[in-house]
Protein backbone atom coordinates (compact mmCIF):
# COMPACT_ATOMS: atom_id res chain seq x y z
CA UNK A 1 0.00 0.00 0.00
CA UNK A 2 1.78 3.42 -1.00
CA UNK A 3 1.08 6.26 1.97
CA UNK A 4 1.55 10.15 0.54
CA UNK A 5 0.81 12.78 3.08
CA UNK A 6 0.89 16.69 1.81
CA UNK A 7 1.37 19.72 3.52
CA UNK A 8 -0.06 18.46 6.83
CA UNK A 9 -1.11 20.79 9.72
CA UNK A 10 -2.15 19.40 12.50
CA UNK A 11 -3.24 21.66 15.82
CA UNK A 12 -3.43 21.36 19.46
CA UNK A 13 -6.43 23.48 20.07
CA UNK A 14 -4.65 26.71 19.33
CA UNK A 15 -0.96 25.39 19.20
CA UNK A 16 0.32 24.34 15.70
CA UNK A 17 2.18 21.43 16.12
CA UNK A 18 2.61 19.82 12.71
CA UNK A 19 3.42 22.89 9.71
CA UNK A 20 2.79 21.34 6.86
CA UNK A 21 4.81 18.25 6.21
CA UNK A 22 4.60 16.23 3.25
CA UNK A 23 5.91 12.27 2.59
CA UNK A 24 5.17 9.47 0.72
CA UNK A 25 5.43 5.77 1.56
CA UNK A 26 5.71 3.16 -1.38
CA UNK A 27 4.58 -0.07 -1.26
CA UNK A 28 6.99 -2.77 0.10
CA UNK A 29 8.94 0.54 1.43
CA UNK A 30 10.50 0.75 5.33
CA UNK A 31 10.46 4.41 5.98
CA UNK A 32 11.88 5.79 9.10
CA UNK A 33 10.91 9.65 10.34
CA UNK A 34 13.57 10.37 13.34
CA UNK A 35 13.86 13.19 14.84
CA UNK A 36 13.84 14.57 18.98
CA UNK A 37 11.58 14.61 21.51
CA UNK A 38 8.78 16.77 20.37
CA UNK A 39 8.91 16.98 17.11
CA UNK A 40 5.70 16.22 15.96
CA UNK A 41 6.43 12.33 14.85
CA UNK A 42 3.14 11.06 17.31
CA UNK A 43 1.14 13.55 15.96
CA UNK A 44 1.63 12.68 12.80
CA UNK A 45 1.08 8.84 12.95
CA UNK A 46 -1.88 9.62 15.24
CA UNK A 47 -3.29 12.53 12.01
CA UNK A 48 -2.73 9.41 9.71
CA UNK A 49 -4.19 7.04 11.51
CA UNK A 50 -7.45 9.58 12.00
CA UNK A 51 -7.01 9.96 15.57
CA UNK A 52 -6.33 14.06 15.07
CA UNK A 53 -7.99 15.73 12.35
CA UNK A 54 -5.51 17.45 10.52
CA UNK A 55 -6.63 21.91 9.97
CA UNK A 56 -4.76 20.97 5.89
CA UNK A 57 -3.15 19.01 3.90
CA UNK A 58 -3.95 16.02 2.42
CA UNK A 59 -3.38 12.04 3.23
CA UNK A 60 -3.63 9.09 0.51
CA UNK A 61 -3.74 5.37 0.86
CA UNK A 62 -2.92 4.09 -2.53
CA UNK A 63 -3.95 7.55 -4.10
CA UNK A 64 -7.25 7.51 -2.67
CA UNK A 65 -7.65 10.37 -0.15
CA UNK A 66 -8.55 9.65 3.38
CA UNK A 67 -7.80 13.11 4.89
CA UNK A 68 -10.65 13.81 7.57
CA UNK A 69 -11.96 9.90 7.65
CA UNK A 70 -12.55 8.60 10.99
CA UNK A 71 -10.30 6.05 12.26
CA UNK A 72 -12.73 3.11 12.17
CA UNK A 73 -12.83 3.26 8.34
CA UNK A 74 -9.04 3.86 8.13
CA UNK A 75 -8.04 0.73 10.25
CA UNK A 76 -10.47 -1.30 7.47
CA UNK A 77 -8.47 -0.06 5.04
CA UNK A 78 -5.32 -1.86 6.56
CA UNK A 79 -3.64 0.86 8.41
CA UNK A 80 -2.83 -0.07 11.84
CA UNK A 81 -0.52 2.04 13.91
CA UNK A 82 1.31 0.24 16.96
CA UNK A 83 0.99 3.12 19.47
CA UNK A 84 4.16 4.38 21.75
CA UNK A 85 2.67 3.17 24.98
CA UNK A 86 1.36 -0.49 23.64
CA UNK A 87 -2.02 -0.35 24.91
CA UNK A 88 -2.46 -3.54 25.93
CA UNK A 89 -5.34 -5.25 27.96
CA UNK A 90 -3.24 -5.87 31.02
CA UNK A 91 -5.35 -8.53 32.89
CA UNK A 92 -6.58 -10.38 29.66
CA UNK A 93 -4.19 -13.50 28.01
CA UNK A 94 -1.52 -12.80 25.39
CA UNK A 95 -3.47 -14.96 23.29
CA UNK A 96 -6.52 -12.62 23.91
CA UNK A 97 -4.94 -9.57 23.22
CA UNK A 98 -3.91 -10.91 19.86
CA UNK A 99 -7.34 -12.01 19.30
CA UNK A 100 -8.39 -8.41 19.66
CA UNK A 101 -6.30 -7.27 17.17
CA UNK A 102 -8.35 -8.90 14.44
CA UNK A 103 -11.94 -8.25 16.19
CA UNK A 104 -12.85 -6.48 13.07
CA UNK A 105 -12.18 -9.52 10.83
CA UNK A 106 -13.64 -11.94 12.95
CA UNK A 107 -17.02 -9.33 12.46
CA UNK A 108 -16.16 -10.16 9.06
CA UNK A 109 -16.23 -13.96 9.34
CA UNK A 110 -12.81 -14.75 8.79
CA UNK A 111 -11.93 -17.44 11.85
CA UNK A 112 -9.77 -19.59 9.24
CA UNK A 113 -7.65 -16.74 8.28
CA UNK A 114 -7.35 -15.50 11.69
CA UNK A 115 -6.56 -18.90 12.97
CA UNK A 116 -3.13 -18.88 10.87
CA UNK A 117 -2.18 -15.56 11.10
CA UNK A 118 -2.08 -16.50 15.01
CA UNK A 119 0.25 -19.18 14.26
CA UNK A 120 1.91 -16.71 11.87
CA UNK A 121 2.73 -14.60 14.84
CA UNK A 122 3.38 -17.24 17.49
CA UNK A 123 6.44 -18.43 14.81
CA UNK A 124 7.36 -14.79 14.57
CA UNK A 125 7.33 -14.40 18.10
CA UNK A 126 7.66 -17.74 19.75
CA UNK A 127 8.17 -16.35 23.49
CA UNK A 128 4.49 -14.76 23.04
CA UNK A 129 3.73 -18.39 21.78
CA UNK A 130 5.04 -19.90 25.39
CA UNK A 131 3.01 -17.32 27.01
CA UNK A 132 0.10 -17.24 25.89
CA UNK A 133 -1.66 -18.07 28.69
CA UNK A 134 -0.40 -15.78 30.61
CA UNK A 135 -1.83 -12.05 31.67
CA UNK A 136 -0.56 -9.01 29.49
CA UNK A 137 0.36 -7.25 32.54
CA UNK A 138 2.99 -9.38 33.85
CA UNK A 139 5.10 -9.30 30.86
CA UNK A 140 8.42 -8.26 30.29
CA UNK A 141 8.22 -5.06 28.48
CA UNK A 142 10.02 -6.45 25.74
CA UNK A 143 7.46 -9.41 25.56
CA UNK A 144 4.96 -5.98 25.51
CA UNK A 145 6.28 -4.44 22.81
CA UNK A 146 6.52 -8.01 20.83
CA UNK A 147 2.38 -8.59 22.04
CA UNK A 148 1.72 -4.86 20.50
CA UNK A 149 3.17 -5.46 17.51
CA UNK A 150 1.62 -9.29 16.79
CA UNK A 151 -1.75 -7.63 17.78
CA UNK A 152 -1.40 -5.11 14.87
CA UNK A 153 -0.02 -7.69 13.00
CA UNK A 154 -3.55 -9.76 13.53
CA UNK A 155 -5.52 -6.92 12.15
CA UNK A 156 -3.99 -7.82 8.87
CA UNK A 157 -2.24 -4.42 8.00
CA UNK A 158 -1.47 -3.31 4.63
CA UNK A 159 0.87 -0.53 6.24
CA UNK A 160 2.25 -0.77 9.65
CA UNK A 161 2.58 2.26 11.83
CA UNK A 162 5.02 1.93 14.18
CA UNK A 163 5.55 4.43 16.66
CA UNK A 164 9.29 3.92 18.98
CA UNK A 165 9.12 0.31 19.07
CA UNK A 166 12.66 0.23 20.20
CA UNK A 167 11.57 2.39 23.48
CA UNK A 168 12.58 0.80 26.87
CA UNK A 169 13.60 -1.98 25.17
CA UNK A 170 17.15 -3.90 25.93
CA UNK A 171 19.89 -3.50 23.35
CA UNK A 172 19.54 -7.33 22.63
CA UNK A 173 15.80 -7.07 21.91
CA UNK A 174 16.37 -4.11 19.65
CA UNK A 175 18.28 -6.11 17.67
CA UNK A 176 16.01 -8.96 17.70
CA UNK A 177 13.11 -6.29 16.77
CA UNK A 178 14.74 -5.20 13.79
CA UNK A 179 15.18 -8.30 12.70
CA UNK A 180 11.63 -8.98 12.89
CA UNK A 181 11.07 -5.26 11.13
CA UNK A 182 13.24 -6.86 8.06
CA UNK A 183 11.20 -10.05 7.89
CA UNK A 184 8.12 -8.46 7.67
CA UNK A 185 9.34 -6.11 5.06
CA UNK A 186 10.27 -9.23 3.50
CA UNK A 187 7.05 -10.85 3.57
CA UNK A 188 5.50 -7.71 1.79
CA UNK A 189 4.85 -5.39 4.76
CA UNK A 190 4.31 -1.73 4.25
CA UNK A 191 5.93 -0.48 7.37
CA UNK A 192 6.50 3.43 8.79
CA UNK A 193 8.98 3.64 11.29
CA UNK A 194 9.16 6.49 13.94
CA UNK A 195 11.78 6.60 16.11
CA UNK A 196 13.94 8.57 18.44
CA UNK A 197 16.63 5.32 18.19
CA UNK A 198 18.36 7.08 14.74
CA UNK A 199 20.89 4.73 14.45
CA UNK A 200 18.77 1.41 14.13
CA UNK A 201 15.97 3.09 12.34
CA UNK A 202 18.22 4.28 9.46
CA UNK A 203 20.19 0.68 9.48
CA UNK A 204 16.64 -1.03 8.85
CA UNK A 205 15.23 1.54 6.56
CA UNK A 206 15.06 2.34 2.76
CA UNK A 207 14.38 6.08 3.35
CA UNK A 208 14.01 8.30 5.98
CA UNK A 209 12.73 11.98 6.46
CA UNK A 210 13.93 14.13 9.54
CA UNK A 211 11.61 15.76 11.14
CA UNK A 212 12.43 19.34 13.56
CA UNK A 213 10.11 21.00 15.49
CA UNK A 214 6.49 20.22 13.20
CA UNK A 215 8.78 20.11 9.75
CA UNK A 216 10.65 17.67 7.53
CA UNK A 217 14.10 19.41 7.24
CA UNK A 218 15.62 16.50 5.67
CA UNK A 219 14.99 13.97 3.79
CA UNK A 220 16.95 10.86 1.62
CA UNK A 221 18.24 7.58 1.58
CA UNK A 222 18.56 5.67 4.61
CA UNK A 223 21.76 4.58 4.09
CA UNK A 224 23.21 8.25 2.67
CA UNK A 225 21.64 9.79 5.71
CA UNK A 226 23.43 7.26 7.73
CA UNK A 227 26.89 8.59 6.62
CA UNK A 228 25.78 12.41 6.52
CA UNK A 229 28.08 14.77 9.20
CA UNK A 230 25.26 17.13 10.05
CA UNK A 231 22.94 13.66 10.46
CA UNK A 232 25.46 12.33 12.54
CA UNK A 233 26.51 14.95 14.85
CA UNK A 234 22.79 15.71 15.35
CA UNK A 235 21.25 12.61 16.03
CA UNK A 236 24.07 9.64 15.94
CA UNK A 237 25.65 11.01 19.05
CA UNK A 238 28.53 12.26 16.28
CA UNK A 239 29.82 8.83 15.71
P1 LIG B 1 8.27 11.98 21.49
O1 LIG B 1 9.37 11.33 20.73
O2 LIG B 1 8.71 12.67 22.74
O3 LIG B 1 7.06 11.12 21.68
P2 LIG B 1 7.06 13.27 19.23
O4 LIG B 1 7.99 13.70 18.16
O5 LIG B 1 6.28 12.04 19.03
O6 LIG B 1 7.83 13.23 20.59
P3 LIG B 1 4.53 14.55 19.67
O7 LIG B 1 4.12 13.60 20.74
O8 LIG B 1 3.88 14.43 18.36
O9 LIG B 1 6.11 14.51 19.47
O10 LIG B 1 4.33 16.01 20.23
C1 LIG B 1 4.61 17.17 19.46
C2 LIG B 1 4.24 18.42 20.27
O11 LIG B 1 2.84 18.45 20.49
C3 LIG B 1 4.88 18.48 21.66
O12 LIG B 1 5.29 19.79 21.89
C4 LIG B 1 3.75 18.08 22.58
O13 LIG B 1 3.90 18.69 23.85
C5 LIG B 1 2.54 18.58 21.87
N1 LIG B 1 1.35 17.75 22.16
C6 LIG B 1 1.24 16.43 21.97
N2 LIG B 1 0.02 15.98 22.32
C7 LIG B 1 -0.65 17.07 22.77
C8 LIG B 1 -1.97 17.28 23.28
N3 LIG B 1 -2.86 16.28 23.40
N4 LIG B 1 -2.30 18.54 23.65
C9 LIG B 1 -1.43 19.56 23.52
N5 LIG B 1 -0.19 19.44 23.04
C10 LIG B 1 0.20 18.21 22.66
Amino acid sequence: MSLEVEGLEVAYGAVKVLHGVSLRVEPGEIVAVIGANGAGKTTLLRAISGLLRPSAGRIRLDGQEITGWPPERIVALGVIQIPERRQLFASMSVEDNLRLGAYLRLRRGERKAVEADLERVYALFPRLKERRRQTAGTLSGGEQQMLAIGRGLMACPRILLLDEPSLGLAPLLVQELFRIIADLRRQGLTLLLVEQNARQALRAADRAYVMEIGRIVREGPAAALLEDPAIQAAYLGGA
